[in-house]
């Protein structure tokens, strides 16, 4: 259809008239070394925003260290990494890289939503406390607000009557989900998750990925770093297979799963089923 600017066509992912909105995360050839351990020798990937990219791979790989770059708890020492079209860290003028001012480089962290294997909920504040302890003490939301909107994620996660539990009396499960509550209040525009599932007892994965699934299907942009194979054939826009800190393959989830074109795609594949 026509536009009001001149002409110029408006499509998916464009914020205005002809300007094209960047990748929620672009990754070109990021390099991170811990020493003389080369960890991550050249990472580069895209995801689009409100998309799901599920990362998989061998233990050391570098999947951690890499959603640890994005989210700002490792430095990167090579390569670009942008979040939303902005350099992650670092300020670029004339070619040259100049560490961020802190203060920005907090801003941009706190866009970024983190859940980890191990909840590290507060133990001594309930669930509705943990929640609304970073939107009081970060974003200066009142107290009042904060509890509505703390209330309302809860609910979300399935939570409404557990706002008033300590951890101790939640399950695995349920303490997991508030950890993605907690990370929600901070209206993330991207979330990353490590291996969110890993430490709970099988029955109680279900809950927790329906929860991301459902974060998903409401249009949040996600990283995932997960071995349940299921929800990345389901959820997953794209699955990205990294070995050896570099991506060795990456494609639609189903056609990747199915008919992996690598041989270390195949033996890593061939190991979980
Ligand atoms: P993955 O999440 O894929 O299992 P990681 O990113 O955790 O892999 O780790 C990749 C490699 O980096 C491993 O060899 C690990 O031992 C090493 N590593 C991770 N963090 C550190 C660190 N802080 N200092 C030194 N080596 C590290
Ligand atoms: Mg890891």
């Amino acid at each position: 259809g026509t536009t009001r600017d001149e002409g110029t066509t408006r499509d998916e992912g464009t914020t205005r008239a002809g300007e094209q909105a960047p990748p929620m995360v672009l990754a070109d050839q990021v390099c991170k070394n811990y020493g003389a351990l080369k960890v991550l020798k050249g990472v580069s990937l895209e995801v689009q925003r409100g998309k799901v990219l599920c990362l998989i791979g061998p233990s050391g790989s570098g999947k951690s260290t890499f959603l640890r770059c994005i989210n700002h708890l490792e430095r990167v020492d090579a390569g670009r990494l942008y979040v939303d079209g902005e350099l992650v860290g670092y300020s670029e003028r004339g070619g040259r890289l100049y560490e961020l001012h802190p203060a920005k480089a907090a801003r941009q962290r706190r866009e970024i939503g983190m859940v980890f294997q191990h909840f590290n909920l507060f133990p001594h504040r309930t669930a509705l406390e943990n929640v609304i302890e970073a939107p009081m003490l970060v974003r200066r939301l009142r107290r009042k607000d904060a509890v509505e909107r703390a209330s309302a994620l809860l609910a979300q996660v399935g939570l409404a009557a557990k706002a008033d539990a300590y951890p101790a009396q939640l399950s695995g499960g349920q303490q997991q989900r508030v950890a993605i509550a907690r990370a929600l209040a901070m209206e993330p525009k991207l979330m990353l998750f490590d291996e969110p599932t890993s430490a709970l007892d099988p029955e109680l994965v279900g809950e927790v990925l329906g929860v991301m699934k459902n974060l998903a299907a409401a249009g949040m942009t996600m990283v995932v770093v997960t071995h349940e194979m299921a929800f990345a054939r389901e959820v997953a826009d794209t699955l990205v297979f990294m070995d050896g800190g570099v991506v060795v393959e990456s494609g639609p989830p189903r056609a990747l799963l199915e008919n992996p074109q690598h041989e270390r795609t195949q033996a890593f594949l061939s190991k979980l089923l």
